[in-house]
């Protein structure tokens, strides 16, 4: 199996009958088990998969293949599907199997892609590094020793390996793109409302988005164009008409007007990776684009508020886990309470007790108003600071992250440097805009370094545009 595989390549082989959907599905089975050891896989669906393939192979035949018909794709394991088991990374859900499938997938499997399996993440999605999951941690085929960003770490390590073509993930502060940074694939995280949450495992509602990882900048767009738009079943889901994505890789930024965020590139900013967006700029002004710089002056605010907001709405979430309704009952309860208790104590890791008790606390009486309630305040002065910024530019050009994958072990014990590695991540989602990471380059030490471009709301075209351009030519 060739590494890191585009859909253009098994397209064209399907399209000249020099391979089938069967065959293709079973490569990327067989580097699922030559992968066993990076861990990325919670589910493996052996024999549905290639059921599914064959049935895809048919349609083909019949000249009735849907937009992905052959495209092998992974699933965040906090995405239902309809008969297999949904573990959000956690022993709460270990043995919860999905009655239904989450609109994004139905909508997948509609357009003939191949479901292969349900990938490890960071428990309920919370984490940088994808060491918080109840079923071992997933190593960074870059590096094994370190860690492949997080939370989504599992889908992205399946693109990244040459496990599937494309996967899904999501992205509540930075979930796809920064474990895209850390791996060196494309990780796209759509406007809020773009993709349906329907059969999403909720972590912080106002924040969560799904969106894909991929090889390139063109099969993201792909599956966006498949998996986005209304749905009746999300009433947050927007009902702006989706435009063609694909339509927007042109190659050509002549003109496109760029903003630099300076507050991103300041302290703590690693050489190697301002060195990387430097080249970036370098590129696009040689395309013609005009670049200028932005300021976003509340951003040194960006990983507080979102801390306190996403921790409140986690805390909120959550509290549907009490061994009555779904998931992990403990063995030892005597009564109703102890029931509640002990199942919860048993059955969530130590990342989402920290962030429950956190999120618990600025909603009190006592603490609302000055944390909760001034969080909500500083939110709408940071997508105010976007709002200002799009007036003038397109698009926005910045850092994914300000290191390059850091080893495994490094930050679990230290919770605030593992916050701070969200630090150029988490401002799309306090605004609800889009933003993608898209590789350019590598450190010093050989590990992928990712240029993220954000846009206006529902502004994918124009980010698509930039990440593609900014693709070819790294
Ligand atoms: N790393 C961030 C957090 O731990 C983002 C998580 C996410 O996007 N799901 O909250």
């Amino acid at each position: 199996m060739s590494h890191r595989l585009t859909f253009d390549v098994t397209r064209r082989a399907l399209d000249s009958g020099a391979i089938s959907v069967e065959r293709v599905t079973s490569e990327f089975l067989n580097a699922v088990e030559e992968g066993k050891r990076l861990n990325a896989f919670l589910s493996v669906f052996q024999d549905r998969a290639m059921e599914q393939a064959r049935a895809v192979d048919r349609k083909l035949a019949a000249g009735k293949g849907g937009a992905l018909a052959g495209m092998v794709v992974a699933l965040k394991d906090v995405l239902c599907m309809e008969g297999e088991r949904t573990t959000c990374g956690s022993k709460m859900l270990e043995n919860f199997v999905s009655l239904y499938d989450a609109t994004a997938v139905a909508r997948l499997r509609a357009a003939d892609a191949v479901l292969i399996g349900k990938t490890n993440m960071d428990e309920f999605a919370m984490g940088s590094s994808t060491e918080n999951s109840a079923f071992g941690p997933v190593r960074n085929p870059v590096d094994e020793t370190r860690v492949p960003g997080g939370s989504s770490g599992g889908s992205c390590v399946a693109v990244a390996a040459g496990m599937a073509h494309a996967a899904l993930g999501t992205d509540t502060g930075g979930s796809i793109r920064q474990p895209a940074a850390f791996c060196g694939v494309v990780g796209l995280k759509p406007t809020y409302g773009r993709v349906s949450r329907y059969g999403l495992v909720a972590l912080s509602s106002s924040f969560d988005q799904i969106g894909p990882f991929a090889n390139s900048v063109r099969d993201a767009a792909r599956v966006l164009q498949v998996i986005a738009g209304h749905d009746d079943r999300d009433s947050t889901s927007a009902t702006v008409p989706v435009p063609a994505y694909e339509a927007a890789l042109t190659k050509e930024v002549r003109g496109k007007r760029i903003g630099l965020p300076v507050e991103a590139f300041g302290e703590g900013l690693a050489p190697d990776i301002r060195r990387a967006i430097d080249g970036c700029v370098e590129l696009l002004r040689a395309g013609g684009a005009v670049i200028s710089d932005v300021s976003l002056p509340h951003s040194p605010y960006n990983i507080s508020a979102y801390y306190i907001l996403m921790t409140a709405e986690a805390s909120s979430n959550l509290a549907r886990y009490d061994g009555a309704r779904y998931g992990h009952r403990s063995e030892k309860a005597r009564d109703l309470a102890s029931m509640y208790t002990l199942s919860r104590s048993e059955g969530f890791g130590p990342e989402t007790k920290r962030r429950i008790m956190l999120g618990t606390y600025v909603l009190s009486a006592g603490y609302y108003d000055a944390y909760y309630r001034k969080a909500q305040r500083v939110r709408r002065l940071i997508q105010n600071d976007f709002l200002e910024a799009f007036r003038n530019v397109d698009c926005l050009l910045m850092p994914t992250t300000p290191t390059t994958a850091f080893g495994s072990g490094e930050k679990i014990d230290d919770p605030l440097a593992m916050y701070l590695s969200d630090i150029y991540t988490v401002s799309a989602n306090l605004a609800g805009i889009p933003a993608i990471s898209v590789p350019c380059g590598r450190d010093g030490q050989g590990l992928p370094i990712g240029v993220q471009v954000l846009g206006p709301q529902f502004g994918e075209p124009a980010i698509l545009n930039v990440a593609d351009y900014l693709e070819q030519a790294n």
